[in-house]
């Protein structure tokens, strides 16, 4: 606990050092919640964007991720937004104008949002509160918080949309990544803006949780065609083919899709895929696990007949299983069909 304290104390200080504000403002407030792989990123080109009037509020359980965001928007050019560094998710929020959160599964963004709304207020003046959740969860529990968001702050004075992303860390690096936004369309115009300081493409999908419904739809086929591709590749090697005369002969035919052409998964195929690294880097197994396991259970909800589903799940989980896949891109699925390498 006294650690922690120290920790505090030096994060404060490291905010002072680089003339960062720890007054309040009442508007033109933004928090962010949720500082890991993605959100780190995120919140760095936010505040590098955002004019010095503004304000951005940092928030994570891990401190350190807190500290060393700091450190790191001191290193960066003069200009941006003011920063401060909060002890709680309520105290990041209570007078925040937009809260963005980007945290791993539906849980954390329940328990995030229980404490954010215990401390915001309605605003007094006539307008309105915007959370914007960039997590990938589903849209059953996003529709949750959303109702919990005006149930807490009704007569439309608090708004939750989701905007999930893709483009994963390299693209949350380089503020390139694509949102897909489940908001109303009166919404959009307020929220575009914010989006753009992140990435490079808003998709407005239609009302709140469309955004999820669009992510999680586009990530099955994405978790069924980079299997069948390990398949096909391994295949056509055993055969005889050379790997990179049967990309080819794909990428130009009708079995081409993203793993094939981006992110081949035999070493050698693309020089920039993962499998050219080892399978380091890139959308992690344990990731596409979870949306796949995201999809299916919004697929049951709709009552969506999902055949491949339950095979592909296994394949996942079997691969993620064994020392030489685990934590690496998905397409070591590849390796794990004791591809050659
Ligand atoms: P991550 O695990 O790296 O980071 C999550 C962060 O949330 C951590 O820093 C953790 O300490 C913090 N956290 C957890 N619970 C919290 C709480 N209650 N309050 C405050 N902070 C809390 O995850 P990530 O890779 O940044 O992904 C975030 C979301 O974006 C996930 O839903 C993921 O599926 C999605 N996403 C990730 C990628 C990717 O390539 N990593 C790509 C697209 C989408």
């Amino acid at each position: 606990m006294k650690s922690n304290t120290r920790l505090w104390s030096q994060l404060q200080r490291a905010a002072h050092a680089r003339g960062f504000s720890t007054t309040s403002r009442r508007l033109d407030n933004y928090t962010f919640i949720g500082l890991g792989q993605m959100g780190y990123q995120m919140a760095r080109n936010l505040q590098a964007k955002l004019s010095p009037s503004d304000t951005v509020r940092l928030f994570d359980i891990n401190k350190a991720a807190m500290q060393k965001l700091a450190e790191e928007m001191k290193t960066q050019q003069a200009g941006g937004a003011a920063v401060q560094l909060s002890q709680t998710a309520e105290e990041a929020s209570k007078d925040a104008d937009t809260v963005i959160t980007c945290l791993p599964e539906p849980q954390h963004v329940k328990s995030a949002y229980e404490s954010i709304l215990r401390g915001v207020g309605a605003p007094k003046d006539t307008s309105s509160r915007l959370f914007i959740d960039c997590s990938t969860i589903d849209p059953s529990s996003s529709r949750e918080v959303a109702g919990a968001v005006s149930s807490a702050l009704p007569d439309a004075k608090g708004h939750f949309v989701d905007a999930p992303m893709s483009g994963g860390v390299v693209g949350a690096t380089a503020g390139t990544l694509t949102f897909m936004l489940g908001a109303p369309e009166s919404l959009v115009s307020r929220i575009e803006p914010i989006l753009l300081r992140m990435g490079k493409r808003v998709l407005h999908c239609g009302p709140q949780g469309t955004g999820l419904s669009a992510k999680l739809a586009n990530n099955y086929l994405l978790a069924i065609n980079n299997i069948a591709t390990a398949e096909a590749m391994n295949l056509g090697i055993r055969w005889g083919l050379d790997p990179k005369v049967l990309a080819g002969v794909i990428n130009v035919s009708t079995g081409k899709c993203w793993p094939s052409e981006v992110n081949n998964p035999v070493p050698g195929v693309v020089e920039t895929a993962p499998s050219s690294r080892d399978y380091k880097g890139g959308f992690g197994i344990g990731l596409m696990r979870k949306d796949l396991r995201l999809a299916m259970l919004a697929a049951q909800e709709a009552d969506a007949k999902l055949a491949l589903a339950d095979r592909a799940k296994e394949v996942y989980e079997e691969a993620e299983k064994e020392e030489q896949c685990k934590g690496r891109d998905f397409s070591v699925v590849y390796r794990w069909l004791g591809g050659k390498e």
